[in-house]
């Protein structure tokens, strides 16, 4: 992928002015910067350390509308940056590193030197939590997964784990099962954390079973997944166990450090936005994965970046 590596500040060491600074790459900030950059603002979009956020390490998108075939995950967001640049967002290899909301013009200081914008919209995303236990780096895209919607279609007629108790476990277990012959969840307690009803619909599905009072000790195969190495919590007994796939449905971390004590985070530190994707400052937005604990959809998040940048240039439209 081609990237813009240019500094925040211009020849004389001054901070570079822009309307738009949208922090963060993926689908919510590169619709955000179409947007944007349609309504001839230029934007200025921060890449972060990884170009095209989550989708970028999605082996096939097939549920972005528009594919019918579906389509690389890298290539989906190849077309969102190249979109945005043709209307003239300037897409920027480059990492926030401090921001400072308390006055306007907002400043925002990265690697390569500070930015000053009127409006920021801020995509940071948000990053799955991982079992930290050898082997899942490793065997990541290759059955080792934290997206059932994405990869499901890959476990056609094979037998997967899902790995923890709550909501997107007992969901996407569901989902997988769609898929998979066999779902078995492992989680590390005796009872789920999950809502009423979808602990009783995966309990009530046959193809899903439950191994309790387990952790994942370490998922080893050379180039797929064969087995887990399975801990009992209360006994210590371990033992294997043959499987396909893993997937990791442990909660996601909101990329919101940054922000922390200038917007209002929710208890599980995503960004708090109203429907118009304003946060509690002015002219400062958020949108996808940061402000979404809930859909976390290449489609929502796309629609959140769109969102916010309509309501940036209204708000700039306003100052003028
Ligand atoms: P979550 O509610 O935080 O659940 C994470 C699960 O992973 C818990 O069961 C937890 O075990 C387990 N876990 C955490 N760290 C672990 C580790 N290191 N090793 C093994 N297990 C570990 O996360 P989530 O399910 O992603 O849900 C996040 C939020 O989105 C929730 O508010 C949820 O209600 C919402 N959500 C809603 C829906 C829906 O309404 N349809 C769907 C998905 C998500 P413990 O239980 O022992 O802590």
């Amino acid at each position: 992928m081609e990237l813009n590596i240019s500094s925040g500040s211009n020849s004389s060491g001054e901070p570079k002015h822009t309307q738009v600074l949208i922090i963060g790459a993926g689908p919510a900030g590169l619709s955000a910067a179409l947007y944007a950059a349609r309504a001839e603002l230029e934007p200025v979009v921060l890449t972060g350390m990884t170009m095209g956020g989550q989708v970028s390490i999605t082996h096939i998108i097939e549920n972005y509308p528009g594919f019918p075939e579906g389509l690389p995950g890298p290539e989906l967001g190849e077309l969102f940056k190249a979109q945005a640049e043709r209307f003239g967002a300037e897409v920027v290899f480059d990492t926030a590193t401090e921001v400072d909301f308390s006055e306007r013009p907002y400043k925002v200081k990265t690697y390569g030197g500070e930015y000053t914008a009127d409006t920021v919209i801020i995509s940071t995303g948000a990053t799955p939590r991982h079992l930290e236990v050898p082997g899942e780096v490793e065997l990541t895209g290759k059955g080792v997964s934290y997206c059932g919607t994405c990869d499901g279609f890959f476990f056609k007629d094979k037998e997967v784990v899902v790995v923890g108790g709550g909501d997107s476990a007992m969901e996407e277990g569901g989902f997988l099962t769609r898929f998979a012959n066999k779902v078995t969840v492992v989680h590390r307690r005796d009872e789920l954390r999950a809502s009423p009803i979808l602990e009783s619909r995966a309990k009530a599905n046959p193809k899903i079973d439950f191994i309790w009072d387990t952790v994942i000790k370490s998922i080893d195969g050379e180039n797929a997944v064969n087995q887990v190495v399975l801990e009992n919590t209360k006994t210590g007994e371990q033992s294997t166990f043959d499987t396909d796939g893993v997937f990791i449905f442990i909660g996601h971390t909101p990329n919101t450090e940054l922000f922390e004590g200038q917007l209002e985070l929710d208890e599980d530190g995503y960004l708090v936005v109203n429907k118009y994707m304003e946060t509690n400052i002015p002219g400062v937005y958020a949108a996808g994965e940061v402000a979404d604990p809930h859909f976390r959809q290449v489609i929502t998040s796309a629609g959140m970046g769109a969102a916010a940048a309509i309501q940036a240039t209204r708000y700039l439209e306003g100052l003028e």
